[in-house]
């Protein structure tokens, strides 16, 4: 039986948030686009285990994508949950330094965020503090007014919805397979039945858009990358929790530490915690509780380990080894790998719900 054919401007793998917000921004600018997802449904991978925190930009080393696109995202994502009237809240975050030795490092933090653009950083001291958090400990910390969270399923949902009003096509169940660059586009084949021809192929496909390259006929070994996957488990409370603000430790190697958040029906949290594993792998484990116990007992002197308890977890997409990981967003654009309308997408962990709509502004101007 001889393979459906089609042939659209813009083929996007993977509708996560990522992919969602590349292919509306392409379907905004006329072009024909169709957005493929393996699951039957959207947000099944990255994007339905995070925080869903607006993050505000304070962190990421200047010049990075990561400064470059969550400051410009924020901007964005609040415009855009306003106009369509998603669930979010600018809630405001506090990082707290909860011992002296981390006092320059805490100035550090809060100059790269005013580096950042985000002029609107207060230092605040214990007794402000206090204030803010009455059980929270600390010695100093850097208050953010502008971080806050998100529905991120009602923000996908809406994204698609916008997609299908721009003549954007979204298909489910189907899975790419291989994929052939030709002089016409690349050309992908899909559950071994259906050939589509792509002028431009996002790579939006999270944990699997690394090992997705090994299928691109005359993709260069040198630019597969290596994928490691860091799961962060993240703990419920079953007592009440004293708190109304996103409370942040230091951030730490692997990521910004064992925080508390709010989501939208005010439910708290504590986490991700970092673990390496070698597959894509969401199962809990009550033994990683007692190091979560001792990183919260840190900031919040009267937690009570006997109610936390893990509650679901994610997998970061890390790129490189396990002592040396790259810290930014990879984009590799044909100028990179050679291979013509070809744009890959990894490493897009945190904060990538908070960029995603500036990621995809920038790849559709490419
Ligand atoms: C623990 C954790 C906490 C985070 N917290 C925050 C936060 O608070 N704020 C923030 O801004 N960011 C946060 N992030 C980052 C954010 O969640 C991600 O950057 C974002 O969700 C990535 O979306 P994505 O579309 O790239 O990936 P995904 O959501 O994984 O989407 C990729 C999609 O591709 C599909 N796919 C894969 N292979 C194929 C194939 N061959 N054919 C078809 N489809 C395929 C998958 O099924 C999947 O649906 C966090 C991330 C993690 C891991």
């Amino acid at each position: 039986m001889k393979p459906e054919k089609y042939h659209f401007d813009v083929v996007v793998i993977g509708a996560g948030i990522i992919g969602i917000a590349v292919s509306l921004a392409h379907a905004k600018k006329g072009l024909q686009v169709l957005l493929v997802e393996k699951n039957p449904t959207f947000g099944q991978g990255i994007s339905s285990r995070n925080s869903e925190v607006i993050h505000a930009g304070i962190y990421y080393p200047p010049n990075s994508l990561k400064a470059k696109f969550c400051r410009r995202g924020m901007v964005l994502l609040y415009d855009y949950c306003r106009d369509k009237m998603i669930p979010h809240k600018r809630i405001g975050k506090l990082i707290v330094q909860t011992d002296n030795h981390q006092k320059d490092d805490l100035q550090k933090i809060y100059a790269n965020g005013l580096f950042n653009g985000c002029t609107e950083l207060r230092l605040i001291d214990e007794k402000e503090l206090k204030k803010l958090e009455p059980e929270v400990k600390g010695i100093n910390a850097i208050w953010s007014p502008n971080t806050g969270i998100v529905d991120s399923h009602a923000f996908m949902n809406a994204m698609l919805i916008d997609l299908q009003k721009e003549g954007g096509t979204i298909v489910f169940n189907h899975q790419f397979e291989k994929f052939f660059p030709t002089d016409k586009g690349i050309e992908c084949l899909v559950n071994s039945s259906v050939i589509i021809t792509a002028k431009k192929l996002i790579n939006s496909a999270g944990l699997d858009s690394v090992s997705l390259t090994k299928s691109i006929i005359g993709f260069p070994e040198t630019y597969q990358g290596n994928i490691i996957f860091c799961k962060g488990t993240y703990f419920g409370y079953k007592n009440r929790l004293p708190f109304s603000h996103l409370i942040y430790p230091l951030p730490n190697n692997e990521g910004l530490g064992i925080h508390f958040t709010l989501d939208m029906n005010l439910d708290g949290k504590f986490g991700p915690d970092t673990e390496w594993v070698e597959q894509e792998d969401y199962k809990l484990d009550e033994t990683r509780t007692n190091h979560t116990f001792k990183e919260i007992k840190k900031f919040w002197p009267k937690c009570d380990c006997h109610y936390l308890r893990p509650i679901y977890a994610g997998i970061r997409p890390k790129l490189g080894t396990k002592k040396h990981f790259n810290k930014d967003f990879v984009i590799q654009t044909t100028e990179v790998h050679n291979i013509p309308g070809l744009i890959n997408l990894f490493g897009i962990e945190s904060p990538g719900l908070t960029s995603a709509l500036s990621i995809a502004e920038y790849i559709a101007n490419e």
